[in-house]
């Protein structure tokens, strides 16, 4: 829902990052206000998860130039776990399997932490276990992977569901999810998008990273970006997806080309 007076929550400006010394981030400019869903769209390579790393604050990835603020603090100077209980989550794109740590008790440490930040008291271990069947229902999950180690043994359906579960549990104000869609037969698509609405507010934003239009069939997006060689290279509204979904992708090259930038080789994709 695009309300043009509503707080911004994400400002990304002229945002540069390199990993290993390698620039990936070319300048990135986005603005993200509350209420928005957002869809970044782009072939293999273009630099969306590592936006997306970037924003999460994984330490491989090193920002080189530009700005991000959250809330209207800098994003940038926060550690990792300072951003997630402030409200940015992210969801990632191969979500880490934690043997030896029961999902229950992972869920339930990072709410609470979540919930701290927030002036909201800690909830024990039965007060968790009452809200977490409640938002378990929402991503229709056995309570059975609760007592499982995160992620572990999970098929790739599961563990998006899991990464639902958490965003239900967290209620960010920034949600990032990093190709959620992949590997999700019909029926889990269409649950982890329902979850995704159900959870998408006024006060709230998504931001969505995705290859197809068949997600953004059931979450419709307010703008569409697509990343090219480390830029935002267009953005438009919800049409601008279907119109990829015609055209495909060849115009980038010819749209780089034109620019006097060069795609790097997309190489093999980094979990
Ligand atoms: P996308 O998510 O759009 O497919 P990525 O952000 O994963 O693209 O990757 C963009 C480019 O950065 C690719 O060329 C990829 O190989 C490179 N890259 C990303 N992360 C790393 C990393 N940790 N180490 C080396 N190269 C990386
Ligand atoms: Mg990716």
């Amino acid at each position: 829902m695009i309300r043009p007076d509503a707080p911004v929550l994400l400002e990304i400006r002229d945002l540069h990052a390199a990993v290993d010394g390698q620039p990936i981030l070319k300048g990135v400019n986005l603005t993200i206000r509350g209420g928005e869903i957002h869809a970044v769209m782009g072939r293999n390579g273009s630099g969306k998860s590592t936006l997306s790393k970037v924003l999460a604050g994984h330490p491989a990835y090193s920002v080189t130039a530009g700005s991000v603020q959250y809330q209207g603090e800098d994003l940038l100077a926060l550690e990792p776990e300072q951003r997630a209980r402030a409200g940015l989550f992210l969801g990632f794109q191969y979500p880490v399997e934690i043997p030896g740590v029961s999902n229950l008790e992972f869920l339930r440490v990072a709410t609470n932490g979540r919930r701290a930040q927030r002036g909201e008291e800690e909830l024990d271990t039965f007060a968790f276990e009452d809200l977490v069947r409640e938002r378990l229902a929402l991503v229709q999950m056995d309570p059975a992977f609760l007592d499982r180690s995160v992620n572990e043994g999970f098929s790739g359906g599961e563990k998006k569901r899991n990464e639902i579960l958490q965003m239900a549990l967290l209620e960010p104000l920034v949600a990032i999810l990093d190709e959620t869609d992949s590997g999700l037969d019909i029926d889990a698509l269409r649950i982890v998008a329902a979850g995704v609405n159900h959870l998408a507010g006024p006060d709230n934003a998504t931001l969505l990273i995705t290859h197809y239009q068949r997600l953004l069939d059931l979450i419709k997006p307010d703008y569409v970006h697509v990343m090219a060689a480390g830029r935002i290279l267009r953005s438009g509204a919800a049409d601008l997806a279907l119109e990829l979904e015609r055209t495909g992708y060849d115009w980038v090259d010819q749209e780089l080309a034109r620019l006097g930038l060069a795609e790097q080789p997309a190489l093999a994709e980094v979990p």
